[in-house]
């Protein structure tokens, strides 16, 4: 592990005082619940709690790095430290793995401290799962901080969410952001600026935007969009097109430009529609904005379909999409 020991991004910094508060005022509560928009940092942050709840002699604000607690976790085998999560992204957590969490919690904590369990990201628990957790939340053993990480806390059971204290991450400052960002960007001749409000103004996923061909394909999918929008192409050619790349980030990138649009539509300041040319800046205009709503929930839909274990049909999914779109653009308001 080589961020070890995790500390907080400058932009949580709010959020980890608060926490170190409570932990030196002996007040944490026994769960909590990181929320916030992707690209913050959260399990990140969830980690720095972690290892600083278990470090045996924390300073100034940090894990010491030293102690026996600090190396068992360096090395990834401290056994106070559980870490739930699904064995691939994108599938459930299983709930033998909460059962055998709930089992270990009660067990004294070896190394005579804290016991800290990460469940993430909390939305990949089906309901026997969350009922297993259910348990562990309305008897907490001694000790124990349970910490969960949600994108989004509505998809995550109601019943779990009030039986925890939940820490809100914002988008930070953009200062703030772009401040952390640009060093960064050096030598990549790539713009900090434009790369936050690319990924809507998370630092991390901003970064995250540098590496492989993300930026790339960004611009493919939009190219594909406009082209179709245009009548220039068919949606069998573009669906298959993004299918053939990852169309579980396409339907997120489209969700994510839609948005974009519909405050451009309104007179929100936008700058990837600032120079559109003029055929096609008409034919987005044009857009009734009742349907374009319509549109937006559907994606949302359809994002959380491919986000959550279900396993759709991706390449109809797709089309259906495509095909909307262009009914969308011909129905004029
Ligand atoms: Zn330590």
């Amino acid at each position: 592990m080589s961020d070890f020991p995790a500390l907080p991004y400058p932009w949580q910094q709010e959020l980890w005082q608060g926490f170190i508060q409570q932990f030196s005022d002996r007040h944490l509560p026994h769960a909590l619940m990181l929320v916030g928009p992707e690209g913050l940092g959260k399990r990140h942050l969830a980690r720095a709690m972690a290892h600083y709840a278990l470090c045996s002699q924390p300073v100034s604000e940090s894990a010491c790095g030293k102690c026996k607690s600090c190396e068992l976790n360096r090395a990834g085998t401290h056994p106070d430290f559980f870490q739930l999560a699904p064995d691939e992204p994108g599938k459930m957590i299983k709930v033998d793995n909460v059962r055998a969490l709930t089992e270990a919690q009660n067990k004294t904590a070896q190394q005579s401290g804290y016991k800290v369990v990460t469940l993430m990201p909390a939305e990949a628990m089906n309901s026997n799962a969350a009922n297993a957790l259910l348990k562990t939340l309305e008897e907490p053993a001694a000790d124990t901080l349970l910490i969960l990480v949600a994108d989004s806390p509505s998809r995550v059971l109601p019943t779990i969410r009030s039986r925890c204290q939940l820490r809100t991450l914002p988008i930070p400052p953009r200062e703030q952001s772009l401040h952390w960002l640009t060093p960064l960007m050096s030598g990549t001749g790539r713009d900090a600026a434009e790369l936050l409000t690319l990924a809507r103004g998370a630092p991390l996923a901003a970064r995250d935007l540098l590496q492989g061909d993300t930026l790339d394909q960004q611009e493919r999918w939009l190219s594909d969009l406009y082209q179709l929008s245009l009548g220039q192409t068919d949606t069998l050619t573009v669906a298959a097109g993004w299918q053939k790349g990852d169309g579980k980030a396409a339907v997120a990138w489209f969700s994510g430009w839609l948005h974009d649009l519909a405050c451009w539509q309104v007179g929100a300041e936008r700058a990837r529609f600032a120079d559109l040319d003029a055929e096609l800046s008409a034919a987005l205009k044009a857009i009734s904005p009742a349907l374009l709503h319509r549109f937006q929930e559907k994606l949302l839909h359809s994002k959380k379909l491919l986000a959550g274990g279900a396993n759709p049909n991706v390449h109809l999914l797709l089309e259906e999409l495509l095909m909307d779109w262009g009914v969308l653009l011909k129905a004029r308001r």
